[in-house]
């Protein structure tokens, strides 16, 4: 029994001596994921590592590119001179500053294969791409990506974007219709426009006014024919007082393009011809060679959902308090995210900018920041050379309007060239009652002179200016910002004129 007594300690320690002095061990900080890779978790990605640079950050998307933005998509790259525009997605901006379309080149990121790479040491950002991100657990605190692998986060961003919605008839024709809202989409438009086609556009909104618009462009040099077409009165509708949704529907008509309005899809369907129709019931249809469908976008809510988080319904997006977050640790940006506004209550924003400030937001207070997201975000939309418009706050048809309008001079198109046209009022402020649009341009008629010229469209709830909407207006986006957020009522329009310069050269 002795000499066993005795072995046991010689056992203990050799137990013991290979465990190293804990120091020399590096920590691998449990990451920031970011799910989505498009601009609201580009955003974030960016702020995070501004506030600390050694943070591990992780991007993950379902796309094989590296995050980049959607507006050249349906506007400049259209425009482009060099045949090669669909590979180098190289632009001009109005400046007439070269950029592309994809933010930084994936040279700049830590490009991961899977889920094990969250554990890589490195200074830069991790990009995930071409992997669906299939559950989030808040519980557990992981992500479970589409293979079944899991990454354990510290803090996540929801900001999956949006789906495109489509049209009855739709499925199964994808050589045929095409819905527009990535870098691929527009490859495929690109050689489809290349090889010449009537195409018809389906939608009256931002998209489908811009598209149908840059076709049309492009089928100058191109055989190419365009057909819009939609259920409202006019182009931009429900974002337009009725005169000027007229207004800029014959401009978009004399840029080329077939507007047909009042005009729903019943359903979609080829003939013989290999052509496809569609069917716009009482015995109308449109024939074309493609469909574009713009109807609007779905937020990808799912994750969210399944997650247990809870879904505002009614704006259809996921519920975040005023610091951006839906549960501790768990953020979301973007088009997905339904906010609280302290300015004009909950909102839900389809925009590029809001995706740049949301995004950079939560990415702040995901590294310690507790601030309330309060930046007025901007949007703005071209119509060609010739209309461009910016606007803050809520822009709604439903809402009522006061309008201001002036003659608007060459340099106060997009294009902005040289020119010495001369200016006159069109018309006087004008407040209408709550829930009617105001008839402002009905005393001077804005289709007597050719051009509708440049103005202001203040939207109103109860007395309260909470949308302004700048047409051929640039430069003034802080102005109109201010105006919202201090609230002012129709009784002071006379007064906020002033900042906007509309009848001085
Ligand atoms: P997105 O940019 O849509 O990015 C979300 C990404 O997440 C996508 O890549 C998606 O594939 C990915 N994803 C979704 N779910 C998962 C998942 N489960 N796993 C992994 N990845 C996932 N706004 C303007 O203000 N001005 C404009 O001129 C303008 N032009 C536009 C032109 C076009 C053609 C389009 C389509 C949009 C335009 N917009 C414009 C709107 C603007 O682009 C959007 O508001 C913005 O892209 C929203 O950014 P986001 O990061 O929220 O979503
Ligand atoms: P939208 O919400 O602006 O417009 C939807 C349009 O769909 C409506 O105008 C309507 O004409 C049409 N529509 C709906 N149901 C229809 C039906 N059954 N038949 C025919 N038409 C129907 O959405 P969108 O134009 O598709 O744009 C997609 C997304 O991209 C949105 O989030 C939008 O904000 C964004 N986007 C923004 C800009 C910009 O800010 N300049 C530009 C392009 C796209
Ligand atoms: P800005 O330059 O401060 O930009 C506002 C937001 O839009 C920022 O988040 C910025 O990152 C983003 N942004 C700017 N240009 C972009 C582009 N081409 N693609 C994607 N994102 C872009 O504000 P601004 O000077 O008022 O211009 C806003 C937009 O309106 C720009 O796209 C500009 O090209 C366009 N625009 C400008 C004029 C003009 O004459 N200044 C005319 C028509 C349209």
């Amino acid at each position: 029994k002795k000499p066993q007594e005795k072995i046991q300690p010689v056992v203990t320690e050799t137990v013991i001596e290979p465990v190293e002095p804990p120091v020399a061990t590096p920590k691998i900080q449990k990451p920031y994921v970011l799910i989505g890779a498009g601009t609201a978790s580009f955003a974030a990605a960016q702020a995070i590592k501004e506030k600390q640079p050694d943070a591990n950050v992780i991007i993950i998307g379902n796309e094989e590119y590296a995050p980049y933005m959607r507006p050249p998509l349906s506007k400049e790259l259209w425009f482009s001179e060099d045949p090669e525009v669909a590979k180098t997605l190289v632009f001009k901006d109005w400046q007439g500053t070269e950029r592309n379309t994809i933010y930084q080149d994936v040279s700049h990121y830590e490009v991961i294969e899977d889920a094990s790479g969250s554990d890589l040491q490195t200074d830069k950002i991790k990009l995930l791409l071409n992997k669906q991100v299939a559950k989030l657990n808040v519980e557990d605190h992981t992500i479970t990506l589409a293979d079944g692998s899991k990454i354990y986060y510290n803090k996540v961003l929801l900001a999956t974007g949006g789906a495109p919605k489509s049209l009855p008839g739709q499925d199964g024709k994808s050589d045929k219709v095409t819905t527009f809202r990535t870098v691929n989409d527009f490859k495929k438009l690109d050689q489809i426009a290349k090889d010449g086609a009537h195409i018809a556009v389906v939608g009256g909104g931002f998209l489908g006014s811009e598209l149908a618009v840059a076709l049309a462009k492009r089928g100058e040099k191109e055989k190419l024919t365009v057909t819009q077409v939609f259920p409202e009165e006019g182009n931009m509708a429900n974002v337009f007082p009725s005169y000027l949704t007229k207004w800029t529907t014959t401009r978009v008509r004399k840029l080329g393009v077939d507007v047909q309005t009042d005009s729903a899809i019943k359903d979609i369907k080829t003939d013989e011809n290999n052509k496809v129709v569609l069917d716009l019931g009482n015995d109308k249809q449109v024939v074309a060679d493609h469909v574009v469908v713009a109807v609007g976008i779905e937020p990808r809510v799912d994750l969210a959902r399944d997650a247990g988080l809870e879904i505002d319904e009614k704006r259809a997006g996921v519920v975040v308090n005023a610091e951006l977050e839906a549960r501790t640790d768990v953020f979301a940006a973007g088009d997905m995210v339904s906010f609280h506004d302290v300015q004009l209550g909950r909102r839900r924003i389809e925009h590029h900018d809001h995706a740049v400030l949301s995004g950079r937001h939560a990415g702040e207070n995901m590294v310690g920041g507790a601030k309330p997201y309060k930046h007025q975000s901007m949007f703005w939309s071209d119509l060609g050379p010739e209309i461009g418009y910016e606007a803050v706050g809520l822009v709604d048809a439903q809402l009522s309007t006061v309008s201001v309008w002036a003659k608007a001079t060459a340099k106060d198109t997009p294009a902005a060239a040289a020119g010495t046209e001369a200016e006159s009022p069109r018309s006087a402020p004008n407040a209408g009652p709550a829930g009617e649009t105001t008839k402002a341009v009905a005393s001077t008629n804005p289709f007597k002179d050719e051009k509708f010229g440049k103005g202001l469209v203040f939207y109103v709830r109860e007395k309260q200016i909470v949308g302004l909407l700048l047409f051929n207006v640039f430069g003034k986006v802080q102005e109109a910002r201010d105006i919202i957020d201090a609230g002012y009522t129709t009784e002071q329009i006379d007064g906020l004129l002033k900042k906007f310069n509309l009848h001085e050269d």
